[in-house]
């Protein structure tokens, strides 16, 4: 501790390591105070900004002050640092996905159980304003028995140029963005995974996949499709929802949602459309007659209720809110999502 205050060591200065500097700027009670990354140019500009650097990630350990590593390394480097760190008396926090394997999952956590130090992971898009937004029209039964939840981010860029194109660094979109969406489908509906479909995509890259779509058909029959993409030119919505009395869409992050519930089946409105082969009454559009549309207020969060949780869990006031099991339980499905593309075939889950 400094000054009363949790310091934090930072292991990796690059992208989303600056991200945590700028949140960790924001608080009372823990505060970002070193950092270590194996490239120099980002230790002389740490120094620059006032943090403190170090040597090497052993001279981190080494150092009384540090209460929390917050690691936010390539993929790959999480487990060695996150073990280690842990054994010497650390607690950690990890970013996503916390591993590579439910098995190198399994000796961080015995090394927490270990070590009785905290152990959590970077899990922030829990605090999506769009997905909590879903999941608020699902809580509250808008839309009547939901059956179907599609989830998507869609990109144009193919994958990322740099180490996340490399299987070696744990690299393609399903431990990049999957972890993201499979977690919040997870959270979003209470139930078992009884069966998993996937297909990986490989447009951009052979090595890692550079999207996928999954379908996981839960305990209850509804299904979730979840899809993320890096060569769509056109973006589908971020969120689709259907249930047996109406439908919720919502069109990017943070949108609004628009919902659409029916208020009677009665189809005497329908005007049979013409194609140019063919007519149909049954695909014609509604009426507003009989339905409702809503504008439905996208739901507010604050990340830094992520730091707020680490703090009061260091202090003994909390519970830990990405819990372990949660993580290990995303993991696996990651995994029954590879081993399903590559039998091509469905394969059972939980
Ligand atoms: P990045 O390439 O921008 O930064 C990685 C940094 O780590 C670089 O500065 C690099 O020099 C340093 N580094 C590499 N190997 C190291 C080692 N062995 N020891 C010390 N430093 C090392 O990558 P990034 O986009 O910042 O991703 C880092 C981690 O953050 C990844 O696990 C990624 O999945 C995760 N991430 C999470 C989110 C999120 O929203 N939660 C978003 C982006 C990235």
């Amino acid at each position: 501790m400094v000054n009363g205050k949790y310091a934090v060591a930072l292991i990796g200065y690059g992208g989303m390591g600056h991200w945590h500097a700028s949140l960790l700027s924001d608080f009372d009670r823990i505060f970002l105070y070193g950092i270590y990354d194996i490239d120099e140019a980002k230790m002389v500009e740490a120094r620059q900004q006032g943090y403190h650097t170090y040597p090497s990630f052993d001279a981190v350990l080494e150092d009384e002050k540090v209460d929390v590593l917050l690691l936010a390394v390539p993929n790959d480097w999480h487990k060695p640092y996150a073990v280690k760190a842990l054994q010497a008396g650390k607690n950690v926090i990890s970013e996503k996905p916390v591993t590579l394997s439910s098995a190198d999952l399994q000796e961080m956590i015995d090394a927490a159980d270990k070590s009785g130090k905290l152990f959590t992971v970077h899990q922030n898009r829990r605090w999506d304003e769009d997905y909590l937004t879903m999941k608020k029209i699902y809580e509250e039964g808008l839309l009547g028995d939901v059956f179907s939840i599609e989830s998507r981010v869609h990109g144009s860029r193919g994958i990322p140029g740099d180490w996340r194109k490399e299987k070696i660094h744990g690299g393609g979109m399903m431990l990049d963005w999957g972890v993201h969406l499979l977690d919040q489908m997870l959270q979003f509906v209470p139930e078992k995974v009884s069966k998993v479909y996937a297909k990986m995509h490989h447009v951009t890259n052979e090595e890692v996949d550079d999207g996928f779509r999954m379908i996981m058909t839960f305990e209850s029959g509804k299904t979730a499709l979840v899809e993320v993409g890096t060569s769509n030119f056109i973006n589908m919505p971020r969120w689709y929802m259907q249930g047996v009395n109406g439908t919720a869409l919502i069109q990017d992050f943070g949108s609004d949602a628009e919902i659409v519930n029916i208020e009677s089946w009665d189809n005497s409105d329908a005007v049979p459309i013409k194609t140019a082969a063919g007519l149909t009454k049954t695909m014609a559009p509604r009426t507003d007659d009989t339905i409702k549309r809503t504008v439905y207020p996208h739901v507010h969060a604050d990340i830094r209720d992520f730091y707020s949780n680490i703090t009061a869990v260091l202090d003994g006031k909390e519970k830990q809110l990405i819990r372990l099991d949660e993580v290990m339980r995303v993991m696996r499905l990651m995994e029954a999502a590879f081993r399903s593309d590559e039998l091509e075939q469905v394969v059972d889950f939980e």
